[in-house]
């Protein structure tokens, strides 16, 4: 049985102050959430105070990206060891911003993803296709890439410890969340990736979520897939009730 995940993307949203504000409401509200893991991701500047106040409940912080270098000239670049210190337990690798807007490739992908493995932090690796490449019958193609070139090229010792997450680029921050039966058959694809490159019993230990406008009136149709081993949540982790609500789902 694999443990679910509840991860919320904060994205570029929420100072210091609004972080603090954030989890005086929403811990109390996910205290008896013992059925999943938690975690969310501030912006870089919100971290330490993220885990500060997260501290001695069961909600990790992951940061939004990682660099792969421990230490240099690397103006505005952040390692993995400074995340760890600051209090990161996991790091978002890969997520289609970073691919769209900011030029990740499969490649520094997997390099984002061995650095954080190094000093501990567990990846979660997002894949998706585009809504051409979908409707183009090129999911399971682009799926495939992604993978072989990302999480694909980590060890099977690396990769028994990365959490995978399918966000389909059309169902992010527009409100067009995927079928949950679209959105299971993407994960039995990655899945089976993973027992190609892997072992089957490293595909069947692998979490896979997903992402692209969960909400907490969609979150009970998509986790009763068995597929489906949490959620990636942008929008609707930014208010503590509705983030709680779809942790409670
Ligand atoms: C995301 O940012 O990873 C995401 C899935 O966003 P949203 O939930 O807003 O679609």
């Amino acid at each position: 049985m694999r443990r679910r995940v509840i991860a919320g993307n904060w994205k570029m949203y929420k100072t210091q102050a609004e972080t603090r504000a954030f989890f005086t409401a929403f811990l109390p509200l996910v205290a008896g959430a013992g059925h999943c893991d938690i975690v969310i991701a501030p912006p870089y500047p919100s971290l330490a105070a993220a885990a500060e106040a997260a501290r001695g409940s069961a909600v990790g912080i992951a940061a939004q990206n990682v660099f792969w270098e421990k230490e240099g000239a690397f103006t505005g670049e952040v390692s993995a060891g400074m995340l760890a210190e600051a209090g990161c337990r996991y790091a978002i690798i890969g997520h289609s911003e970073r691919r769209q807007f900011f030029g990740e490739t499969d490649e520094t992908v997997a390099k984002r993803s061995k650095a954080a493995l190094a000093a501990g932090l567990t990846p979660i690796v997002c894949v998706g296709e585009l809504l051409a490449e979908r409707e183009g019958g090129k999911t399971e193609e682009v799926l495939g890439r992604q993978f072989r070139g990302g999480p694909g090229s980590l060890t099977a010792e690396e990769f028994s410890r990365i959490l995978l997450a399918y966000e389909p680029v059309w169902a992010i921050g527009t409100g067009r969340v995927a079928t949950p039966e679209i959105a299971a058959a993407a994960h039995r694809s990655l899945r089976q990736c993973a027992a190609e490159k892997f072992s089957a019993a490293a595909a069947s230990a692998l979490r896979i979520l997903y992402g692209g406008s969960v909400k907490p009136d969609n979150i009970k149709g998509l986790m009763a897939q068995e597929e489906l081993d949490g959620a990636l949540v942008g929008g609707a982790s930014l208010d503590a009730k509705s983030f709680a609500a779809i942790v409670n789902h």
